[in-house]
């Protein structure tokens, strides 16, 4: 089964649709029985079969099933946000007394998440590498937390030496694969347990969609969907499966498309005096490269570059500059977007992350990436100190 087939065609010619060329969106909150026994049978089995939104829907059940194959796992569970996907799945692992390793820079939100957690006893040390695994880990650990290629550096880790680590010592890995996407990377078949998206990024596709998924096997899915899917209730809608599955139509094609642009724009950044550095994996300059050539099979286009400022208005003003890049939070859409984390990232989480003031994050759409590196290069001249 390849990824295109996955996307385009995987569950559509089952009798329910009808030979419909789009799935039917089930919009019924609920499901109804013949008998009253009929329903306790199926809300035993809540997980399985269909009785109300909160827990499961056939047109979300699609979108699982796609998503599940292209990820190479036995299950995936969508949610109505990638930070529902995210809490639930942390939640679903950890217990009060236990403790987290959260391995290299990962989103702001997942890092203000384990914040959180401290209330009900969960606590929770970044580190860096492997060596500060080694010297972080108690006898309380349960989960190692990280992102591959990390978050606004774009770190490559070593994924399979990651969770060999994890494994011989019985920590349950979860992966952010988010960047990549399941078209450029597989974390499930490099040992990672659970793997983790926000669908609102390249998998939607066209910036309308907020959505979250997690995949892995049947043995930790199941009591997540029973349990924190239901009672957080961060449940994913029909409606929003149905972009899922629509934006999954095109992934492959768009990642392809994201990919080239993306690396054309980084390699002029590269190139420019007013660039101190450009954080993208798939540059040879990028210190992951090799690693990243290793496990991953293509590029996404978000990356980052660090301006030669330490001023935050000077950032600022590069950002005002540019007249094709949108500026605004979110990314992997069809639009190209920027956005100075420095700016709106709450300044703690920036500090735990190590982000410098002048580091400005690209999204790149699928314009000409002509275009766009025009319109950089006429920014870049155009402030004051970076010209
Ligand atoms: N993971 C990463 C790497 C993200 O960048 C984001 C959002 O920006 C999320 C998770 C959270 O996803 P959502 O916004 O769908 O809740």
């Amino acid at each position: 089964m390849d990824d295109e087939w996955i996307c385009g065609r995987l569950g559509e010619d089952e009798p329910w649709l009808l030979g419909a060329v789009n799935p039917p969106v089930f919009e019924n909150s609920l499901f109804t029985f013949r008998t009253a026994g009929e329903l306790g049978e199926a809300i035993k089995d809540e997980d399985e079969r269909y009785v109300y939104w909160r827990g499961t829907n056939p047109t979300v059940d699609l979108a699982q099933r796609k998503l599940a194959a292209l990820e190479r796992g036995e299950r995936a569970k969508c949610f109505a946000s990638g930070m529902g996907a995210i809490s639930a799945t942390i939640s679903s692992l950890v217990s009060a007394g236990d403790h987290v390793l959260v391995l290299g820079a990962v989103y702001g939100p997942t890092t203000q998440f384990l914040r959180y957690l401290e209330k009900f006893g969960v606590t929770h040390t970044h580190v860096s590498d492997l060596a500060g695994c080694d010297s972080a880990i108690r006898s309380s650990t349960r989960l190692l937390y990280f992102e591959s290629p990390s978050y606004m550096r774009y770190e490559v880790f070593d994924i399979a030496a990651v969770t060999g680590w994890a494994r011989e010592r019985g920590l349950v890995t979860a992966m952010d694969n988010t960047w990549s996407t399941p078209i450029f990377q597989k974390p499930l078949t490099l040992g990672v347990d659970l793997v983790l998206h926000s669908l609102s990024k390249y998998v939607g596709g066209h910036s309308d969609l907020v959505g979250g998924v997690v995949t892995g096997p049947s043995r930790l899915i199941r009591p997540l969907a029973l349990t924190e899917y239901q009672l957080y209730g961060a449940a994913m809608s029909p409606h929003d499966a149905a972009k899922v599955i629509k934006g999954l139509r095109t992934l492959p094609v768009r990642m392809a498309a994201h990919q080239e642009r993306g690396l054309a724009v980084a390699a002029f950044l590269d190139e420019h005096p007013a660039v101190r550095v450009v954080n993208h994996p798939g540059l040879p300059s990028h210190p992951g490269h090799a690693q990243a050539k290793a496990q991953m099979s293509g590029f996404s286009s978000l990356f980052s570059i660090e301006l030669d400022t330490e001023s935050r208005e000077e950032a600022a003003e590069f950002l005002d500059r540019l007249r094709h890049f949108r500026i605004g939070v979110s990314w992997g859409g069809f639009e190209s977007l920027v956005n100075v984390p420095a700016l709106s990232v709450e300044e703690s989480v920036r500090a735990t992350m190590g982000i410098p003031v002048g580091l400005v994050r690209l999204s790149v759409g699928l314009e000409a990436a002509d275009t766009l590196i025009k319109d950089l290069g006429l920014a870049l001249e155009g402030v004051g100190r970076l010209a």
